[in-house]
C-alpha cells in the first residue's frame, strides 16, 4: 500500500473532466450478511441463501487499485457492515491512507439496540471512537418510517428508534454527524398511501410523510439526510441485479405514474427544511426522474455507471458497472483498464440514487466542457432544470459537500429557505 499525504488539491477533482471523466466512486458490498427483516430487501435475514464476505487482503488490493485509477469515494456496504466493525474500520483507515477522501459505511441501526442496558454509552462510546479513527466522511443509520413502530416492525429491530436518539450526542461528541437514510416505500407514512386513482391525495400523503419524516429525524437530533429511491426493477428492462437490496415485495413496487408523483412531493418538500437539516438530495435528479416518469426516460443525463462508479459484488469479489447489471461481470477491478472503456454513457434503466445523484449532478459540468452548445441550448430550453441545478450546486457548498465529521453551518444553510418556484403538473 502507498501511503499519500492529505493536501488538498482541488484540481484533483476538476482534471477527470478534461479526459471525459467524472470524480469515481466504488461501492464495495463488503458482505450480505444482514440480521435484519427488511421486506424491501433480499438479503434480510429470513432468505437463505449462503451468504459471502469479501477477504481482507483482497479487499486491500482493490482499495489500492481504486487509489491508483483515482477513485475519489468509496462506499463500504452489506448486508449490515456493522456486524465486522472491526474489519470495516481497518478498510477504512487503509482507504483513507491511499489517500481517498471520500468514504462511507452505515448501519440499519442494530448496533443502537438494548439503549436501556447499563453498558450501553460505554459500547456507543467504543464504536463512535473506532469510527473517528477511521477517519471516515460519512456515517448512514437507515429509517424508513416517522413512525417508530413501522421502522422497528419493518427492519425487526426493536427499539432501535430510542437507541439512536440516545447515540447521536455520543457520535457528535466524537466529530461523527450521522446521516439518516431513508428508503422510500409505501410504509413511510405509517400505513399504506391511498390510491393513485386519486393523484392529488397520493401526492399530498407523500408530501405529508417527507414533511414528518423531517421533523421526526431532526427531533432525533439529525444533522444529515438523504433519500434511496424505490428499486422495484423492472425485469422487462434487462437488468439482472447482482445486488441483494431489491424486493419484489409491493412495499417498494410503484408504477411509473406513482413514482413521478412520489419524486415530486420530495422535490416540494425539500425547500421547506433545507434551512434545518443538510438534505443530500438533489432537486434536479428529482426533477429529472419526474420527466424521465412523465415525458421520457432521454431527459435524465446518463448513468456514469460502468465508465466511473463501479460496484463489487461480496461473492464472487467481481466488478459490475452497478449492482443491477449483473449481465456485465467486468472481472476483477485491478484488471480493469480505465482506458479502454467506453466513456459515451447510456444507460437510464434504474433510479439508483447512488449512481443517478451524481451522474446528474455532474453530468452538466461534463456537458459544459465537452459540449457547451448542447449544454447552453438546453439552458435555454429548460431554465427551470438550471435554475435547480445552480441551486443543488450552491446548497452543497453551503453544507461543506455534506461532510459528516462537522456540525452544519446554520447561517449559510438559511440563504437557502426560499422555494425555486416553476411550473409543473401535479
Ligand atoms: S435493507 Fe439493509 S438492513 Fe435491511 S435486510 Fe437489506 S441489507 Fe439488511
Ligand atoms: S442507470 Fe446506472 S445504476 Fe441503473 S442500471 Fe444503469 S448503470 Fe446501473
Amino acid at each position: 500500500m502507498k501511503k499519500r499525504l492529505h493536501i488538498f488539491n482541488p484540481f484533483i477533482y476538476i482534471t477527470p473532466f478534461f479526459k471525459n471523466r467524472i470524480p469515481g466512486q466504488l461501492i464495495i458490498q463488503y458482505t450480505d450478511r444482514c440480521n435484519a427483516r427488511c421486506p424491501q430487501c433480499g438479503m434480510r435475514v429470513t432468505e437463505q441463501f449462503r451468504r459471502s464476505m469479501l477477504d481482507m487482503d483482497v479487499t486491500k488490493k482493490i482499495i489500492d487499485s481504486a487509489a491508483e485509477k483515482g477513485i475519489k469515494a468509496l462506499s463500504f456496504t452489506g448486508g449490515e457492515p456493522m456486524i465486522f466493525l472491526d474489519k470495516i474500520v481497518e478498510l477504512l483507515k487503509y482507504a483513507h491512507d491511499t489517500g481517498i477522501k471520500y468514504t462511507r459505511t452505515g448501519t440499519n441501526g442494530f448496533i443502537f439496540m438494548n439503549p436501556d442496558n447499563p453498558d450501553y454509552e460505554e459500547r456507543i462510546t467504543k464504536i463512535a471512537g473506532a469510527l473517528t479513527e477511521s477517519n471516515l466522511y460519512t456515517f448512514w443509520i437507515s429509517i424508513d418510517s416517522y413512525c417508530p413502530d413501522t421502522h422497528e416492525n419493518m427492519r425487526g429491530l426493536p427499539g432501535v428508534i430510542s437507541g439512536i436518539k440516545k447515540a447521536l450526542p455520543i457520535f457528535h461528541k466524537h466529530g461523527i454527524y450521522p446521516s439518516a437514510n431513508l428508503g422510500i416505500n409505501r410504509n413511510m407514512g405509517g400505513s399504506p398511501p391511498p390510491s393513485i386513482s386519486n393523484p392529488v391525495e397520493f401526492y399530498e400523503s407523500f408530501r405529508d410523510a417527507f414533511r414528518r419524516y423531517y421533523e421526526f429525524i431532526i427531533g432525533l437530533g439529525f444533522t444529515m439526510v438523504n433519500a434511496c429511491y424505490p428499486m422495484s426493477i423492472d425485469n422487462g428492462n434487462g437488468l439482472d441485479a447482482v445486488y441483494g437490496a431489491t424486493s419484489e415485495s409491493p412495499v417498494v413496487q410503484f408504477s411509473s405514474d406513482e413514482k413521478a408523483l412520489v419524486f415530486k412531493a420530495l422535490l416540494d418538500t425539500i425547500p421547506e427544511y433545507r434551512d434545518k437539516i443538510r438534505i443530500f438530495s438533489p432537486r434536479v435528479s428529482l426533477y429529472s426522474l419526474i420527466r424521465r416518469y412523465t415525458v421520457g426516460e432521454e431527459y435524465c443525463y446518463p448513468c456514469r455507471g460502468g465508465i466511473d462508479f463501479f460496484f463489487i459484488d461480496a461473492r464472487d469479489g467481481n466488478t459490475y458497472p452497478c449492482g443491477y447489471r449483473g449481465k456485465d461481470n467486468l472481472g476483477k477491478f485491478w484488471d480493469l483498464d480505465m482506458e479502454k472503456i467506453d466513456k459515451v454513457p447510456s444507460c437510464r434503466k434504474c433510479d439508483w440514487e447512488c449512481f443517478i445523484d451524481p451522474s446528474e449532478l455532474l453530468g452538466p459540468l461534463l456537458s459544459l466542457m465537452k459540449k457547451p452548445l448542447a449544454f447552453f441550448e438546453r439552458a435555454v430550453k429548460d431554465s427551470d432544470y438550471f435554475r435547480i441545478w445552480m441551486q443543488d450546486i450552491k446548497y452543497f457548498s453551503a453544507c461543506n459537500f455534506f461532510d459528516g465529521r462537522i456540525p452544519p453551518d446554520y447561517k449559510r444553510l438559511a440563504d437557502h429557505k426560499k422555494p425555486v418556484v416553476f411550473k409543473m403538473e401535479k
